[in-house]
């Protein structure tokens, strides 16, 4: 008769497959995606994140567990796929963090987790992990954490309480991407319902001067069951309004080997650039959902940004840049709400009468050359030779 010695890994090598796994999620995709995705450099599990205000913070990114009962078809840690499993129990991952943040080697937790053996279960590991943090070590920066789909309404309010940010990934625009995506999710009540739960008690914490997370973000991952681009930015404008979302982060589809969607091509990452560029339309620049220029499959054009396809179609006259208001400013391609602003400061000063002077404020010229005046003219182009 022959026995099995079942050997439990120690911490490092939970780490180097609780956290490698995490930071696969950040670090394997390509360089335009990481930029948009506010991501600036991955070593392993530790990744350098753009914060809200400006700059970077060094993350921890790491699952409280990598096995999960769920088949989710574009995700490496799916039941379908065999791998080794394993997990933190709350003390070894909150020691393990704290001790990369007393030795300066991360400045914040992002903590995700596969689900098993249910959604309440997942979530009580992952908020006994926050709260040791919190409560017995006395941390207090930053924590980004996951809320998992389905849990019950006393884990989202423990995790808004204790989390700076959190974040409940959609994956889709709608069920039946879904269906088509992540067979045993389900689209309104547990995902979209926790988000809008979190939404609420995030915004009666403010109302009441409590501390709470300040921020909620979502992900889709984009190309893989056919979805359009008008559908992900319809859903992504419907959570701006109604649940007041931070940012919508966008994923393009690589195939995992072994998965059901293994032969399926990987998505063009400029259709990811797009969608961001789209959102910032209507996160900062004031356009609707409705100006933004989809085409008859509901996608936008890859081959120049979504501003400059509604400049094309819609700025037939030059717009005088000594005068413009700055909700028309941010309209014309090249200038962002950052540049409309140093445009209005400059030409309280002087006129603006060149080029080069909108180039020192931060205007990509070349793009907002064909849609300005200055000063009553229109600007002196040089043409490219080649
Ligand atoms: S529930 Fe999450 S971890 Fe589990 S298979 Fe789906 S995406 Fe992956």
């Amino acid at each position: 008769m022959s026995t099995t010695i079942i050997v439990e890994p120690d911490v490092q090598q939970k780490l180097a497959i609780l956290g490698g796994e995490a930071a696969d999620e950040v670090t394997d995709v390509p360089a335009t995606q990481s930029i948009q995705q506010g991501i600036t450099h991955a070593t392993g599990f530790l990744y350098d994140a753009r914060r809200e205000g400006g700059g970077t913070t060094r993350l921890f990114k790491v699952l409280q567990t990598n096995a999960c009962r769920f088949a989710c078809k574009y995700c490496f840690t799916s039941c379908a796929i065999r791998r080794k499993r394993t997990t933190f129990k709350p003390d070894e991952l909150a020691t393990t963090f704290i001790s990369l943040s007393r030795n300066r080697m991360a400045e914040g937790l992002f903590l995700s987790s596969g689900i098993v053996p249910d959604a309440d279960t997942t979530m009580e590991q992952m908020l006994a992990t926050v709260e040791r943090l919190r409560l017995r070590e006395g941390y207090t920066g930053y924590i980004h954490l996951k809320l998992i789909p389905g849990a019950s309404f006393a884990y989202i309010e423990r995790a808004v309480e204790l989390a700076d940010r959190v974040s409940l990934n959609l994956e889709a625009p709608n069920q039946e991407r879904l269906s088509a995506l992540a067979p045993d999710k389900e689209f309104s009540a547990s995902m979209w319902g926790r988000m809008a739960w979190a939404a609420e008690l995030m915004k009666q914490a403010r109302r009441e001067g409590r501390k709470a997370a300040r921020s909620l973000t979502t992900q889709f991952v984009v190309g893989a069951v056919g979805e359009s681009d008008r559908e992900l930015l319809a859903t992504v404008q419907r959570a701006h309004r109604e649940l007041g979302l931070w940012r919508a982060y966008f994923s393009v589809f690589h195939p995992i080997a072994r998965s059901p969607l293994a032969d399926q091509p990987a998505e063009d990452p400029t259709r990811a650039l797009r969608l961001y560029q789209s959102d910032f339309m209507l996160r900062d620049y004031g356009f609707s959902y409705d100006e933004l220029p989809f085409d008859a499959q509901g996608l936008l054009p890859r081959d120049r940004t979504p501003k400059q396809a509604w400049a094309e179609r819609h700025l037939h006259e030059p717009i005088e840049l000594n005068r413009a208001p700055r909700h028309i400013l941010v309209r014309v391609p090249g200038i962002g709400p950052r540049s409309a602003d140093r445009i209005i400061a400059a030409r309280r000063q002087s006129r603006l009468r060149d080029l080069s002077q909108l180039k020192a404020l931060g205007v990509t010229t070349g793009w907002a050359a064909p849609y300005v005046l200055l000063d009553g003219r229109r600007p002196a182009v040089q043409l490219s030779l080649w």
